[in-house]
């Protein structure tokens, strides 16, 4: 096991509050700039998250990854404590799947409909809650 000096603390909270804390040897984050592995004693860093999914490894090596679907925000990193931003955040076990499902397929809808009607601003918005959808799928393992 490792020793408690060589771990991260995670934190990811959202406007609804804390969704998750635990201690980690490395956590993995997407950037709005690539992929960014953060191990104990990096250096303090700040930097605004993608859609995508955040990776926790556990301490014990056999358990797999926590996997959570993020909603943009940022992360920032600072004394070994990693505290994530974000707007919305599920676990793994907590994505309804139904729900995004139905999501996928409404911002679909949605984006034949702004590339007929050449509505720009609403092709943009429906490809983001498109972007959304799928993390949650692709997190859930759909
Ligand atoms: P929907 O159209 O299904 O509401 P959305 O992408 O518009 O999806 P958000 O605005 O990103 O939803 O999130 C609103 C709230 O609902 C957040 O608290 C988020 O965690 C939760 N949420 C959204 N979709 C899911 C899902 N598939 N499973 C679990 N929680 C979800």
């Amino acid at each position: 096991m490792a020793d408690n000096a060589n771990l991260i603390t995670v934190s990811i909270v959202t406007p609804d509050g804390q969704v998750y804390e635990s201690k980690t040897p490395m956590l993995i984050v997407r950037s709005i700039n690539g992929e960014l592995g953060i191990l104990p004693n990096h250096m303090p860093v700040i930097a605004s998250l993608a859609i995508d999914e955040i990776r926790i490894k556990q301490i014990e090596k056999d358990q797999e990854d926590d996997e959570i679907a993020v909603n943009g925000g940022f992360v920032e990193f600072s004394d070994n404590v990693a505290t994530i931003v974000a707007d919305s955040a599920e676990r793994q076990n907590d994505i309804d799947v139904a729900r995004a499902e139905n999501a996928r397929k409404r911002a679909e809808g949605r984006i034949q409909e702004a590339q007929q009607k050449h509505d720009d601003a609403e092709l943009a918005r429906a490809q983001v809650a498109l972007r959304r959808a799928m993390n949650r799928l692709h997190v859930a393992h759909r």
